[in-house]
């Protein structure tokens, strides 16, 4: 007897919290997109109380994903304010879902609330009314820290909670607590054999990886009786991550008709595995941390193997080492360049982006395509470079200034860099040359200066696409212009060509917001219209 398990994806809530991971709205839209071809039961798609792109991305959310058969679910903790944000992200969507934090152990009601059990119960159990009488679809509350939590207390707030309206409980593991995957299935099957009130709603497992058990502590749990299971793709998530979602789909899905099965578990659930690796692809390319080389399924190391021995047994038969079929997760082990050159054409392009479940319009095709035939001069480009390249096309956006030159010095000090700029829609110059202590500061100085910018690197970092020495490289730019946090990304296979690009879309990014994208003047000091001099 089988029974149908929900999962339920984190990625662009808890995920997003991962140090170094930035999703844009538009980012965040796309994985959004795939994650429903990928067939998860729910979607965590942010926290709408945080910031106002957040509150725009889960309505966006909402409208584009109307149609499809997923929960939507907003982040709120337990305040009214926050619960109204929520609905007025994700209310809109016929299948809203509210996940409400309430935070239940001992250090987190004494430390965060000053308060005491029997207070904090009526507090969580009002909200959680509030929240029912909201009208969501569902509502989910979160029982923040509840494997540091008396097993009593736990009890009582389940009781008070289903009694209050919530459909669905997570005894989340915050901190990674727990040090045996049996503890953990010890609360979920308790819960379910001394609560009556936990028999009539569905209990979720939320893991951390903190003691490398994020996902045995998730398997644990559902084998106890847990009915949704919230995890991440690619196990982002704060400090050591969430449970992943490809390791948890190999456990229930690893090897059809062999010693280990789904049935193992005696669940199944709606996930169409084909869709996973280009997922965890879209994941890593999106929030800007690339996919670890160990990750399983995905990372660039797990299908492969160099040990002599392993090796040859892998010819003979890949089973030898090799204990799931990576195809039917949608992992090309096989070689993955792609023959791709300039007779190509726009059909070629828009094929091999549809393969990579990357669906654009024809006017983003076309530029799309026009820097992979830049690409193509230098090199085959590979699946992952057009991928890559597509990334960064589609967050592009209307730019109102592009960088047209930037030559820059490295090796000495202080480095150089000479800029120019174009504005696109007058096609007015802007020259100069800038110093720092390396050419992607030398750059940032002679920008700022050009167009009159404070701006102030919060995050930066490389991810390789692919592998070999004429690999493109990704930079992921995070600033601070005029106090606002900006995230760009730029692809080049010039690594400080590729710092630049990302730094210039934040800069556009600014301007649009300040300027609107045609009209008015962009600010610069006059000496812009010089030719090349130093700027300061
Ligand atoms: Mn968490």
């Amino acid at each position: 007897m089988t029974k149908r398990l929900l999962i339920a994806d984190t990625t662009l809530r808890d995920g997003a919290q991962t140090v170094g991971a930035h999703f844009s709205p538009d980012a965040k839209l796309k994985v959004a997109e795939q994650l429903v071809r990928l067939g998860v039961d729910c979607i965590e798609i942010g926290t709408p109380v945080a910031a106002p792109g957040e509150l725009e991305t889960a309505a966006r959310a909402g409208e584009l994903l109307k149609d499809a058969p997923v929960l939507l679910a907003a982040f709120a903790r337990a305040r009214e304010g926050d619960i109204d944000l929520a609905f007025e992200g994700v209310g809109r969507h016929p299948h809203s879902m509210l996940n409400l934090l309430t935070s239940v152990s001992d250090i987190h009601i004494e430390s965060k609330f000053k308060s005491d059990r029997g207070r904090m119960l009526e507090v969580f159990a009002k909200m959680v009314r509030y929240g029912a009488g909201r009208g969501f679809h569902k509502l989910l509350v979160y029982l923040e820290d509840g494997t540091r939590t008396d097993f009593s207390y736990l009890a009582e707030l389940v009781s008070a909670f289903v009694e209050a309206g919530a459909d669905i409980v997570s005894i989340p593991d915050t901190v990674g607590y727990v040090n045996s995957p049996r503890k953990y299935a010890e609360i979920f099957a308790r819960l379910l054999a001394e609560v009556p009130a936990a028999r009539r709603v569905l209990l979720s497992a939320h893991t951390h990886n903190d003691k490398g058990l994020a996902v045995a502590n998730a398997l644990a749990a559902i084998e106890a009786g847990a009915g949704m299971v919230e995890c991440t793709v690619n196990g982002l998530g704060e400090r050591a991550g969430n449970a992943s979602l490809g390791a948890l789909l190999l456990c229930l899905h690893g090897s059809p008709g062999g010693a280990f099965s789904a049935s193992d578990y005696g669940v199944e659930t709606g996930v169409c595995l084909k869709e996973y690796a280009r997922t965890a692809v879209l994941v890593g390319e999106l929030s800007g941390l690339g996919v670890n080389y160990n990750e399983p399924l995905v990372g660039s190391a797990v299908v492969t193997t160099t040990a002599g021995i392993h090796q040859d047994g892998m010819l003979k038969d890949r089973r030898t080492y090799l204990c799931y079929d990576p195809e039917s997760f949608g992992v090309e082990a096989g070689h993955r360049l792609i023959t791709f050159n300039v007779q190509s054409g726009l059909k070629g392009i828009t094929k091999v982006l549809a393969d990579l479940g990357i669906g654009v319009e024809k006017a983003v095709a076309e530029r799309i395509y026009e820097q992979v035939i830049l690409l193509a001069q230098q090199k085959t480009p590979s699946t992952e470079d057009i991928r890559a390249i597509a990334m960064d096309v589609i967050e592009d956006g209307e730019h109102i200034i592009e960088l047209s030159i930037c030559k820059a010095e490295s090796g000495v000090l202080p480095s150089s860099a000479e800029v120019v700029l174009r504005r696109r829609d007058t096609g007015e110059t802007l020259r100069g040359i800038g110093y720092g202590d390396g050419p992607f500061s030398a750059f940032m100085d002679v920008t700022c200066a050009l167009l009159g910018l404070d701006a102030q690197i919060l995050d930066y970092h490389d991810v390789v696409v692919g592998q070999g020495r004429d690999s493109q490289m990704q930079a992921f730019v995070r600033c601070a212009i005029a106090g606002v946090t900006y995230q760009g990304r730029g692809v080049s296979t010039d690594i400080v060509q590729a710092g630049c690009r990302a730094f210039m879309k934040c800069v556009n990014r600014h301007l649009q917001q300040k300027i609107g994208p045609t009209h008015a003047p962009i600010s610069g000091p006059p000496a812009a219209k010089l030719p090349l001099s130093p700027a300061r």
